[in-house]
């Protein structure tokens, strides 16, 4: 065992990792190792391939006496988030705030407690924006000669530029269909064939293939969004099927939103006092701040829902033109091969990339201001509509 084990299918990365642990150790040790140690280190993968994962494993191998065997109060505190010397600075929000930057630079300045490493984890490298990431530059560049930063994004060009040339970059895969099999199998003891589904069908999003093998529901939502290109035969169902797809976003991410909105009011509450109505100074304000927030990250984990579906969506298209163009092989959504066979021969190969690219062009226009449901309602008809050709 060791805090490698949780990286599926990122056996180059790990050894790379190593590496730098073993060069960071001799550096601890005073000794010459060629290279300085890197106080900066950028994380970028596809979602769901285990950048954060990977950010927490290097972070318990540096912290570790044994370069991250897993198993002494290193390596167990750091995987579980408990490390008094490795902060993580996440955000609920769309954006890194700027006193969480300046607060998290005031940590990675302090000695670590154990003789180590100080380390600093940013999950969301590409929510820092103008100030917040002004903030963080300093300590980027002339850190403190025990500073180290680990931070994430979806890709190097998500972090802005003053960030992203300072740090190193390291790359994850998308993890293979089998690995991520196996992995549900040994992790979760799934069975074998929900494990190898779920691995499939989530086409290397772990926490994707974990919520599928594991969450029924899940796996119904998933199905009942595969239905729906064979289902739009009319205006009628276009609309139908849009605000079914709408409406289970929405109920998927309520729960959530709920539960953090919760917590984050009583903290607010906590800090201002018991909030006793508005008697505290400033707590009506910053509960206003507050709840603009919250209904913000609302949308937005309804539209991250929503891509999910979009995701699923187009896997049905792809299979659709993986048939049209007659490649062998396995099918992402095997169990539907009869209906995909059937669109295949219904259409050609250049309307299925037409309609791939309306998915597509559907989950960027989600990313503005767009009302979620008038999006999915012009897709669907787009989806059934009159080839042009
Ligand atoms: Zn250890």
């Amino acid at each position: 065992m060791s805090v490698w084990d949780d990286l599926i299918g990122q056996e180059e990365l790990v050894a790379s990792l190593q590496v730098s642990v073993a060069a960071a150790a001799s550096a601890l040790k005073g000794e010459r190792s060629g290279a300085a140690m890197t106080h900066a280190w950028l994380f970028t993968g596809p979602p769901g391939s285990g950048r954060s994962n990977a950010a927490r494993a290097f972070a318990a191998a540096l912290q570790c006496e044994r370069g991250g065997c897993g198993e002494c109060l290193a390596c167990r505190t750091t995987v579980a988030g408990s490390n008094a010397d490795v902060t993580s600075l996440i955000t609920e929000q769309s954006v890194i705030r700027t006193d969480a930057a300046r607060e998290a630079v005031r940590m990675a300045a302090l000695s670590p407690a154990n003789r180590r490493w100080q380390i600093m984890i940013v999950e969301d490298a590409d929510r820092l924006h103008e100030r917040a990431a002004d903030a963080l530059l300093k300590s980027l560049e002339e850190p403190a000669p025990r500073t180290v930063w680990l931070l994430c994004a979806p890709t190097v060009q998500d972090v802005v530029p003053t960030i992203r040339s300072r740090c190193r970059p390291l790359v994850l895969r998308t993890p293979p269909t089998a690995a991520v099999a196996d992995y549900l199998v040994r992790r979760d003891r799934v069975p074998s064939a929900v494990a190898t589904f779920a691995a499939r069908a989530s086409q290397g999003h772990i926490g994707r293939a974990r919520a599928l093998a594991r969450d029924e529901a899940t796996r119904n939502r998933r199905r009942e969004v595969l239905r729906i290109p064979t289902q739009l035969s009319d205006l009628g169902s276009c609309m139908t099927s849009a605000a079914n797809l709408s409406e289970a976003a929405t109920e998927e991410a309520k729960p959530r939103s709920d539960t953090l909105d919760a917590k984050e009011l009583a903290d607010l509450e906590l800090a201002y006092g018991g909030g006793r109505g508005g008697q505290a100074t400033g707590f009506a304000a910053a509960r206003k701040e507050l709840q603009r927030d919250q209904k913000q990250r609302a949308k937005r984990l309804v539209k991250d829902s929503i891509d999910r579906s979009l995701l699923d969506l187009a896997s049905f298209y792809r299979d659709v033109v993986a048939v049209q163009l007659g490649a062998v092989g396995g099918l992402v959504n095997e169990e539907l091969r009869q209906d995909i066979d059937t669109l295949a021969r219904a259409t050609s190969g250049e309307v299925t990339t037409q309609r791939l690219g309306a998915i597509f062009n559907t989950r960027e226009l989600l990313e503005t201001e767009v009302a979620p449901l008038l999006a999915l309602e012009s897709l669907m008809i787009s989806l059934r509509g009159a080839p042009t050709q």
